[in-house]
């Protein structure tokens, strides 16, 4: 039997659900699109019916802020509510969700206990954490915690040319507004399947996955694909397309029974894709991630030598253009002592994961102190329309999550 609470939550996730929906039962919502700015509305008004107050900061961050005690300090909850094209409804949006549910429910707990908060809450839905329609990923995490000036991000602009701040000006979802915060939690799905494998509903994340992801760009020469000979072939198309092959190669030399090394190509672009001519340029990104430094430093060397071989023997020209590097590092072992303590008192199942895929708070536990909270997402599908969590396992992370919020509120991982 779930609570009131409980069906409220859901009654949200569903609702939420419908902007952007896709007929695959997923959502287009990238960022600062327009389905990115009806789902911001659509949470703004969610919140705002609750009393809490909706603030923007200069690269579109959305605050919502919870006030318990008046001039107290914060504590942040946040994920994000963009997604990939063609992406879960799951992915980010969760987490936002959820963030606002266990503050509503310790907005009315407070209200009838005597016990007195020594922060408030604000939930962040962080602007382009998934990364497709503008580059990086992690955006306005990124811009937050200082990894990147705001002005460089407001002048990126999208393949149609659209900067970062036109697109937040068009949805209306931009301001000034600023504040620090004294700790960040983040509940999000696995995006894996290690929880459902071993039948546990929560997984506490202990460490992120190093992370190098690398722009390419391929630069051959232009010609007949039936008049020119081999020999006289500078094909960007066979270049870029080797290196796709060198990164699985290298995926599955580098990975031990210790260490695993994933490696991707997840965007190629090649130019003039025109029936009858070789390519002249194929812009691709390479990432490489691995859960230990030293093997991931040396499948990147391993990456690098690649490269160098394959301009030599396919007679193309590889130049390096922006990366995104992220190092293997822990989380807060309080935070993660606190989370466990917090699923032991809900009788909730857990163990501690990894996380590969990079999420806000890979940037927030550089700052402060940072807890990071995963739920099963059912044969680990993920950034596909079919992505899915139970409800169940989504309650039980909302229920975790406002206990852990609760004991961050009161002071028991950092105090003011
Ligand atoms: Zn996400």
């Amino acid at each position: 039997m779930s609570t009131p609470q409980q069906q409220a939550f859901l009654a949200d996730f569903r609702s939420m659900s419908s902007f952007g929906a896709t007929a695959g039962g997923g959502v287009d919502r990238q960022a600062a699109t327009w389905a990115d700015g009806q789902t911001r509305n659509w949470f703004r008004g969610l919140v705002e019916g609750h009393g809490f107050e909706v603030r923007y900061d200069q690269v579109g961050n959305q605050f919502t802020l919870v006030e318990f005690v008046p001039g107290a300090p914060y504590i942040a909850i946040g994920s994000h509510l963009d997604s990939q094209p063609l992406g879960g409804r799951f992915d980010g949006a969760y987490g936002v969700l959820a963030g606002a549910h266990a503050a509503m429910r310790l907005h009315e707990a407070f209200r009838v206990q005597d016990e007195t908060p020594l922060y408030n809450i604000v939930i962040i839905n962080w602007f382009n954490e998934e990364g497709c329609r503008f580059k990086p990923s992690m955006m306005g995490s990124s811009v937050f915690t200082g990894k990147i000036p705001a002005a460089q991000v407001l002048a990126t602009t999208d393949p149609h040319g659209v900067t970062v701040r036109e697109a937040l000006e068009s949805i209306g979802t931009i301001g000034d507004f600023s504040l620090d915060v004294a700790a960040y939690l983040e509940i999000h799905i696995e995006q894996g399947r290690s929880l459902e494998d071993d039948g546990l509903s929560i997984g506490l994340v202990e460490s992120t996955w190093g992370a190098n992801k690398y722009e390419f760009v391929v630069h051959g020469e232009q010609a007949h694909t039936g008049a020119t000979v081999i020999a006289d072939r500078s094909d960007a198309l066979l270049g870029a397309s080797s290196l796709v092959v060198a990164a699985r190669e290298i995926a599955n030399h580098f990975t031990t029974a210790e260490h695993m090394v994933i490696t991707s190509c997840g965007e190629f672009t090649v130019f003039p894709n025109s029936p009858v001519v070789v390519a002249n340029r194929v812009n691709l990104l390479v990432d490489i991630r691995s859960t230990d430094p030293t093997v991931l430093a040396a499948a990147d060397a391993e990456l690098h030598r690649r490269v160098a071989q394959i301009e030599q023997w396919a007679a193309v020209r590889i130049e390096r253009g922006a990366e995104h590097i992220w190092a293997a590092k822990d989380y807060d072992a309080a935070g993660l002592l606190l989370a466990a303590a917090s699923a032991e008192k809900l009788g909730l199942t857990y163990g501690t994961v990894r996380t590969r895929a990079g999420h806000d708070s890979t940037n927030m536990k550089d700052i402060v102190p940072t807890i990071m909270l995963f739920v099963p997402s059912a044969e680990g599908i993920s950034h596909n329309e079919r992505e899915f969590t139970a409800d169940n396992d989504m309650l039980a992370g909302v229920d975790l999550l406002t206990d852990l919020a609760r004991r961050l509120v009161t002071g028991e991982l950092v105090r003011p």
